[in-house]
């Protein structure tokens, strides 16, 4: 059972916007390895400075993860961003990564100022799923628990009882069905579908999706094993269903690092944003990484396994918005309070149950 189809034609407006905005970024500010170091270490130099610590995620620009880690932050998934942003001691935490990354830093952590390289970077998974209809689909489903991935708007958690990220997605899931809670899913279709085939709870889907992952073909997939037979298939759940099923492993991005590790594989596809592989490659440097295949035999490639919003990060906006302070992330105070407790539920459920 699904709901209505959510607004197909933001998601498409926004590709629009982000593909127009990256190929003008580009255009201008042609890239070489002096200027990169040049405002790489005027950017550690700030940070030192402003007592503040870089944040990214793995699909960002490997020039923003290698920053990252040589500065003292941190490259990780979104539950591990949330968890080091709130640890961590600066005063100031610069998030690079995609608009509801930056909301949940600042509602975890109200009393630190968060910035973002960019305030445009949002998720088609975000788009797709407005408040307003989101509410009105919950009340039409009164007697369900209401849980919602990670890439929804601060408005969408806060009307949430659970917020999940991809790494524990299952196991909370679990946990409710265990206690005979029926749920209502939200935005990801393909994540949720996975996770109920999982764990045969009573699950109502959203009908959104994330316009990178769905993009991987089954076939194109099919057609890379046809030539390495040897190489393990790494998915993220969010990809769609005949894609996860050829999978040697489904998981979150840092499920999807440690899979390559313990894989005894030389070879490994990744149906995931393309960004992973540097953290990747770092994990296993003497495996091969091949990224699957986007788009179908053919066609265009749409997506070509890189978020066009992870791609709007740059090193020149990050400089700018340390130096002048700009791009800082505000939610609405009665919107926070909600959003905490299905935040806060996560975080407490990691630390009971999976620490
Ligand atoms: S890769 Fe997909 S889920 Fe992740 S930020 Fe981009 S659009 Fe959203």
């Amino acid at each position: 059972m699904k709901s209505q189809q959510p607004a197909g034609y933001l998601v498409e407006q926004q590709r629009e916007i982000v593909e127009a905005y990256i190929t003008h970024e580009r255009s201008n500010k042609p890239q070489s390895n002096s200027r990169n170091k040049y405002l790489s270490d005027k950017i550690r130099r700030l940070l030192d400075k402003k007592n503040a610590v870089l944040i990214a995620h793995y699909y960002t620009d490997p020039l923003i993860q290698e920053l990252a880690e040589m500065s003292g932050g941190i490259v990780s998934d979104s539950l591990e961003m949330a968890r080091f942003g709130n640890h961590h001691d600066a005063d100031t935490l610069v998030v690079a990564g995609v608009k509801f990354m930056g909301e949940t830093a600042k509602i975890l952590t109200p009393t630190k100022r968060v910035l973002m390289p960019t305030l445009e970077a949002t998720c088609s998974l975000d788009v797709g799923c407005p408040a307003d209809e989101f509410a009105t689909f919950c009340d039409q489903h009164p007697d369900r628990t209401v849980v919602v991935y990670a890439n929804t708007s601060a408005a969408v958690k806060a009307r949430a009882d659970w917020v999940v990220t991809s790494s524990i997605a299952v196991e909370v899931i679990e946990y409710l069905d265990s206690l005979g809670e029926k749920i209502l899913w939200a935005p990801d279709k393909y994540l949720g579908g996975y996770v109920q085939k999982q764990t045969g709870a009573d699950i109502l889907l959203w009908d959104g999706s994330c316009i990178v992952h769905e993009e991987f073909k089954a076939k194109g997939i099919l057609d890379l094993k046809q030539v390495y037979p040897d190489a393990a298939v790494l998915v993220h759940p969010e990809s769609p269903d005949s894609v996860v099923q050829l999978a040697d492993v489904a998981g979150s991005t840092s499920q999807l690092i440690e899979a390559a590790i313990q894989l005894p594989n030389r070879r490994l596809i990744v149906a995931t944003d393309q960004g992973i592989l540097y953290k990747m490659q770092q994990a296993v440097g003497n495996k091969e990484l091949l990224v699957a295949p986007t788009g179908g035999s053919g066609a265009t490639c749409r997506s070509c396994a890189s978020c066009p919003w992870m791609g709007m990060n740059s090193l020149e906006n990050l400089l700018s918005c340390l130096e002048v302070g700009s791009n800082e992330v505000f939610v609405d105070d009665n919107i926070a309070q909600l959003a905490v407790q299905s935040l806060d539920r996560m975080m407490r459920f990691k630390a009971e149950y999976l620490s």
